[in-house]
């Protein structure tokens, strides 16, 4: 089969369960700006997954509440789910699978010896240290032995969500089960790690678009997450930012303010200290469809020292001094966050390729090099 017969192949295919071009290539060109990735990339990256050049994707599930993968299936509408799915070729999922016990176990070893040094393994959830053994086994084994194995034969592993990142609840006090995330087991393997609860599935779809196309991982700081996504904090970028440098605060939910959409940060919003790229980067293609857009504070869930920790409405300390509340209200024509989150939120794509576009030229000049200087290879 032809290039040109393959790729109709493909685009026929995606487009029976409707999907047009436009949504398949929307969809490259965010998941490669969610991971820092070029302009240039999608088309290459379009490409690879339409050749079907795809590793394939096993997905453990250890101590957790599914939330990460659900975030995953609950696309604008069922066929960018789909697609999602379809991109990243997920061959083994405890919760979609059709297979149980025995069957499953089997499917999983089948593929793990058929695909070995090849595949993507994410992991989702914490994994138990305390008393090993007596909290979460599956087919007999312990999760920690489950980890181990099948992480240590993975071509990369991504943990997805803050409880495989660094324990999210389930390690929350006292802790009972010894939760820990998936670096901690996986000592000296490259793990990627995409926290937040749930984390914006955009992020997983890049890091294994760039790994089938590239061979390479994201740039990662040294909590391991793709530092593209997580180097800002979402104070940096959030709308209601000038509320807050205008001393424009919600005092009680439901008051003036909460209704002219000010700043959250007096009802607890640990934006300010949450590296995560939510008021960039929002949820299910919905303009607004994150925390502080619906006008609840944010709640820290990508950072250990907040997350499960410190109490919804604290408030908590910032490096910058809080602005006067007694600034002059902003007048209501002019105050509503709606009108100010639309134009942020409409500018998102065009923003996230934007600053995709600036690290092109790093990028392109070692293209030639064989990786980029920012890729960081799997171990
Ligand atoms: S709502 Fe939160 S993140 Fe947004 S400006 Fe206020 S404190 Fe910062």
């Amino acid at each position: 089969m032809g290039r040109e017969e393959e790729l109709r192949t493909a685009f026929g295919k995606w487009e029976e369960q409707g999907v047009s071009r436009r949504e398949f290539l929307r969809t490259c060109a965010i998941a490669a700006a969610a991971v820092g990735l070029p302009a240039w990339t999608v088309g290459e990256i379009a490409a690879a997954a339409v050749a079907g050049k795809r590793p394939p994707v096993i997905w453990l599930h250890f101590q957790e509440c599914t939330g990460c993968s659900e975030t995953l299936l609950r696309a604008s509408h069922p066929a960018v789910s789909n697609l999602i799915l379809d991109l990243v070729s997920l061959d083994y999922h405890e919760t979609l699978f059709a297979a149980a016990g025995k069957q499953a176990e089997e499917a999983l070893q089948a593929s793990v010896r058929k695909n070995a040094g090849k595949f993507v393994c994410v992991m989702e959830g914490s994994i138990p240290r305390a008393e090993v053994g007596a909290y979460c086994r599956v087919g007999g084994r312990t999760a920690v032995e489950i980890a181990k194995d099948i992480g240590g034969k993975a071509g990369a592993v991504i943990a997805i969500g803050s409880c495989a990142s660094w324990g999210g609840i389930p390690s929350a006090d006292p802790n009972p089960t010894g939760a820990e995330g998936v670096p901690r087991i996986l000592e000296g393997k490259t793990v990627v790690c995409l926290p937040g609860c749930p984390p914006n599935p955009y992020n997983l779809l890049g890091t294994v678009l760039q790994y089938a196309t590239y061979g390479t991982l994201p740039a990662l700081d040294s909590l391991g997450r793709p530092a593209f996504a997580y180097a800002r904090t979402i104070h940096e970028d959030c709308p209601r930012r000038p509320h807050f440098d205008a001393g424009r605060f919600v005092e009680r939910f439901g008051d003036e303010g909460h209704r002219h959409g000010y700043c959250l940060y007096k009802t607890g919003c640990k934006g300010p200290r949450t590296h995560a790229p939510c008021s960039l980067q929002q949820f299910n293609e919905v303009v607004g469809a994150w925390p502080v857009g619906i006008g609840h504070p944010c709640f820290g869930c990508t950072e250990q020292s907040l997350a499960f920790r410190m109490p919804l409405h604290t408030t908590v300390e910032i490096d910058r001094p809080t602005p006067p509340a007694n600034y002059p209200p902003i007048h209501a024509d002019h105050g509503g966050v709606s009108t100010a989150a639309v134009g942020v939120a409409g500018l998102t794509v065009g923003a996230l390729i934007g600053a995709g576009a600036m690290a092109a030229k790093k990028l392109g000049s070692s293209k030639g090099e064989g990786k980029g200087e920012n890729d960081k290879e799997a171990k």
